[in-house]
């Protein structure tokens, strides 16, 4: 019978550590029990959503009045031969790259140091390195209206930090992906170790976060020009993506802060919990890092993150 707590602190269980708690929260590790948690919300008429790392959500203070699904299969079998990874929506995304890789495979390396799970790096269209899932998913199986229907990867809507998963309900229990296998001379371990130095010397260390909290700029023509006009290098431009944390630097917000809140020197893209930070005060250093980047450049910036609240 599955365990529903209630009153739930969720600042403990997210990589910020903010927020207030939920009204109920339950640990799901399958569809049966993902059936269960959800007759349970229906019944007690509550909303539910699904969270999994919690590395890419802000909850806020005064938490979530509804059900908190933590979804925990964190199964996954590779198939070294074919290159297809059959994997559970809770699966750790790190530990998959790392098997992987291990097994020889190639493609899945960048995932190697992004928190959380799978279902979440589906969710957003997670990426790194210049790698993004929409490159190694087959298909999505997804809990939908008291079934689980399988997505085929274009009826995912894979974008730049978006898939179609971010405006519906489901919840992705599972995914098939495929990788490629490595050529002799190139060794996917060693890529994974590159990746989690490049990390290690460009993201700051020894705060909470949740990593990007914008999603990089991507302009037309229009916006093209006038960011010219104001000094964006050219090789941004030219990718049609300016990074946001180089906005956020060039505005001048790095070191900006709000009570326990900070803009991070080493990323500007990073706000970090230097200790007791509230949503609140990420709220308004989010607004105060918009509204000055829009004030230099002209360019209004979107959230990557999800505001629970
Ligand atoms: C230090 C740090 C570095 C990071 N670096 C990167 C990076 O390089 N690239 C990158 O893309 N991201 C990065 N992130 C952000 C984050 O790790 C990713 O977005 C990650 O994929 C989120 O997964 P999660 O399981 O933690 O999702 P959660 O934070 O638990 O949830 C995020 C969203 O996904 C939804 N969701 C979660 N699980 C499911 C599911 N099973 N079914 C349906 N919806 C679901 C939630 O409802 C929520 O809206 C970083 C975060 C941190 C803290």
């Amino acid at each position: 019978m599955l365990e529903i707590k209630s009153d739930a602190p969720l600042g403990k269980v997210t990589t910020f550590k903010i927020g207030g708690n939920s009204r109920a929260a339950a640990l799901v590790g399958s569809v049966d029990e993902l059936k269960e948690a959800c007759a349970f919300a229906d019944g007690a008429g509550l909303a539910f959503r699904v969270l999994g790392g919690g590395s890419n959500v802000l909850v806020g203070d005064d938490g979530f009045d509804g059900l908190i699904i933590w979804y925990r299969d964190r199964t996954f079998e590779i198939d070294a031969s074919t290159g297809i990874i059959r994997v559970g929506g809770g699966a750790i995304t790190a530990q998959v790259a790392g098997a992987a890789a291990r097994a020889g495979l190639t493609g899945f390396e960048w995932a190697a140091g992004v928190p959380g799970t799978i279902g979440g790096a589906i969710y957003g269209n997670a990426g790194a390195s210049g790698g993004e899932m929409k490159e190694v998913v087959v298909s999505v199986d997804v809990f939908e209206r008291g079934e689980t229907r399988t997505y085929s990867a274009a009826e995912c809507g894979f974008a730049y930090r978006h898939s179609a998963f971010k405006n519906a309900s489901g919840i992705i229990t599972a995914a098939t992906l495929r990788l490629q296998h490595a050529t002799q001379s190139a060794d996917p371990q060693k890529k994974v170790m590159e990746v989690l130095r490049y990390r290690m010397e460009t993201q700051p260390k020894g705060f909470a976060s949740t990593g990007c909290i914008f999603k990089n700029f991507e302009p037309d023509e229009t916006a093209i020009e006038s960011l010219r006009g104001v000094g964006v290098p050219e090789m941004f431009l030219v990718a049609r993506r300016v990074p946001a944390g180089w906005l956020i630097e060039h505005a001048g917000l790095k070191g900006l802060r709000r009570g326990a809140a900070r803009v991070s020197e080493v990323h500007g893209n990073f706000i970090i919990n230097e200790g007791g930070a509230t949503a609140g005060d990420i709220i308004e250093l989010i607004e105060l890092v918009r509204g000055g980047v829009e004030k230099k450049f002209g360019v209004r910036l979107t959230e990557e993150i999800t505001i629970l609240q």
